[in-house]
């Protein structure tokens, strides 16, 4: 990784060297409550003399990982998230694939795929779902419905609810902020990360990026840098190609390789994805409550999952997602007649 100082370090070396650096993987601070019961963070961090170097090192890694700049980042939030032991440490990857997770949790149910949902009627006895697909439209019944829609389709307005949602459960979801989540992924027909270099922070924009073919045994090289908030801000206003080249660029100068160039490369910006609108969500100063609202059923007939409900040390994430849906499905479960 690149250090403030310019010198490039393994991420232990940098860790044992600089206790400044260390401090903000480690998060071993003496926490004291946030002003006023929440602030942003970068003032929370200034609060307790982080310097330019260590705001700078939290931007890119802790902020750019939550998906939202630093300023907007609710400090409650984020003291949760790094003292939360809940969900075990580390990052695991599904050898098989995430498939393997859908196919699990999809077992013996009929999933109707391809199906647009428009329109969500809970003004009867029961809930009334309007819904497309390519043969044409369609209307399912239930007494109940586990609403698992991403946080930026419920926003978009895109669904739509009759009657509308109570005043409370709109605010709260208007509120949560869906963050902007982009990737650039490159492909090489050679080796370029240096042997045992997995992955680097850069100090230019995209900050983060790794090998998903490290330890692979594959030819050549895949590369993916992962950029959220005002980064992907940034490089999306450049337009696809600006942005794949303006990450090339970077990359070519992080590795002293000027001729550098992929064989093929991709933009995916999760915003501009009509399913998705947004990469995943984030706790806005004074939030801290937003995401228990918005799984508040609502008259025993809507229920919520999706990571943006699941409690906030685990939301943002697949295992808060999954973790959602066991709550919705055992709240139906004790509200049955
Ligand atoms: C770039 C990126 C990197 C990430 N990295 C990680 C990571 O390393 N580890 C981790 O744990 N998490 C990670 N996440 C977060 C994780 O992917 C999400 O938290 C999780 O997938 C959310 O699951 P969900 O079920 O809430 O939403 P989704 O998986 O988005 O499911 C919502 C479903 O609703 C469908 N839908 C949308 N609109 C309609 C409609 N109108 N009608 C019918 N269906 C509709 C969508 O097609 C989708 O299938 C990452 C996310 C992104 C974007």
């Amino acid at each position: 990784m690149r250090l403030a100082d310019g010198s490039l370090k393994t991420m232990r070396e940098a860790r044992q060297l600089h206790p400044d650096f260390d401090l903000t993987r480690s998060w071993a601070l003496n926490f004291v409550p946030p002003k006023d019961g929440d602030e942003p963070l970068t003032d929370y961090l200034r609060g307790l003399g982080f310097s330019d170097d260590q705001i700078q090192y939290t931007r890119r890694s802790w902020a750019n990982a939550a998906c939202e700049a630093l300023e907007r980042i609710s400090a409650a939030a984020s003291i949760q998230d790094m003292t939360d032991t809940t969900a075990g440490e580390g990052d695991f990857r599904i050898l098989a694939g995430y498939d393997t997770l859908i196919e699990h949790v999809a077992a013996g149910l009929e999933i109707h795929l391809n199906t647009v949902v428009k329109r969500i009627d809970w003004s009867g006895s029961d809930v009334r779902v309007e819904a497309s697909n390519a043969v044409g439209d369609l209307v399912y019944r239930a007494d109940r419905v586990v609403i698992a829609l991403p946080l930026g389709v419920l926003q978009s307005g895109k669904v739509i609810f009759s009657p509308a949602l109570p005043a409370e459960k709109q605010d709260a979801i208007d509120r949560l902020i869906m963050g902007v989540a982009i990737k650039l992924l490159y492909v090489f027909d050679q080796r370029v990360l240096p042997s045992g270099i997995g992955a680097f922070y850069s100090p230019h924009n995209p900050p983060m990026w790794w090998s998903p073919t490290f330890t692979r045994e594959v030819n050549g090289e895949a590369i993916t840098a992962f950029a959220t908030g005002d980064w992907a801000r940034e490089l999306i206003a450049l337009g696809d190609e600006a942005a794949l080249q303006a990450g090339l660029d970077v990359l070519r100068r992080e590795l002293g390789l000027p001729d550098l160039q992929p064989i093929a490369s991709h933009f995916m910006n999760w915003a501009a994805e009509e399913f998705s609108l947004g990469g995943y969500s984030v706790v806005p100063v004074g939030g801290m409550n937003l995401r228990a609202q918005i799984a508040e059923p609502v008259n025993s007939k809507l229920f919520w999952a999706g990571e943006h409900t699941a409690k906030n040390p685990w939301a943002a994430t697949v295992h808060g997602a999954y973790a959602s849906g066991k709550r919705a499905a055992s709240e139906i479960l004790n509200k049955a007649d």
